[in-house]
């Protein structure tokens, strides 16, 4: 997923992009709750954690308008510790999950996780399978066949956005923009080498990925 990460502390936000970069999503992080409604309006973000206390406008706020113009992106608000009143205004916003400060690293994960699947539209089930290839969302595991395939973030990151349309092509601004965050070291021809990776990876027997010249890529659904 690619993922905004709303947050003065730059400490807690260094800790949270760090941990989920990790986890194979792409993660822009911004301060302020004005810069993040101006990015969330160009980015196709999956996901945004928003803290509640910002130095300009405050998470509520910042959550308010991102619905009032339509936005559906999903959204984790961060509240304080003992702020109930924050977790109800918050999920009446229209926040589809909160998580209190402090919160354990393994919480946050597991709380996006939950949102990953809820997003793809069966929180039961977070196997996808595409002919041959099985792709676990919760659990990461890529398998053609009985063969276990080991992908880095990256590579995972193409083909999850690639699986999420299978049988459609993807523009490679598309692909771009979901795969790769801003702060990303990316040359111009990272998403040809992910994808030609990729695509040995999951030969001979695995779903393939055509190029479709021009305009992006599209990955087979038998
Ligand atoms: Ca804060």
């Amino acid at each position: 997923m690619r993922i905004l990460i709303v947050e003065d502390d730059a400490q807690l936000a260094r800790g949270v992009a760090s941990l989920l970069r990790a986890a194979g999503h792409a993660v822009d992080h911004v301060a302020y709750g004005e810069e993040a409604l101006s990015v969330a309006a160009t980015e196709p973000y999956s996901l945004v954690i928003l803290d509640v206390g910002l130095p300009d406008i405050d998470g509520f706020d910042v959550l308010a308008r991102m619905r009032a113009r339509g936005d559906q992106v999903q959204v984790l608000m961060l509240t304080a510790r003992d702020g109930l009143d924050d977790r109800v205004r918050g999920l009446d916003l229209g926040a589809d999950d909160y998580l209190r400060k402090p919160f354990e690293v393994e919480e946050l994960e597991a709380r996006v996780r939950a949102l990953g699947r809820r997003r793809g539209g069966s929180e039961a089930a977070p196997e996808m399978r595409i002919g041959t290839m099985t792709i676990n969302r919760s659990t990461g595991r890529v398998e053609v066949g009985e063969r276990l395939v080991e992908l880095r973030r990256r590579e995972w990151a193409v083909l999850e956005a690639l699986a999420a349309r299978a049988g459609q092509i993807v523009s490679r601004e598309t692909l771009q923009a979901e795969v790769f965050g801003f702060d990303d070291p990316v040359g111009s021809n990272a998403l040809e080498v992910n994808v030609t990776r990729l695509r040995s990876k999951l030969a001979p027997d695995g779903p393939a990925i055509r190029t479709v010249r021009g305009v992006g890529y599209m990955l087979d659904r038998p």
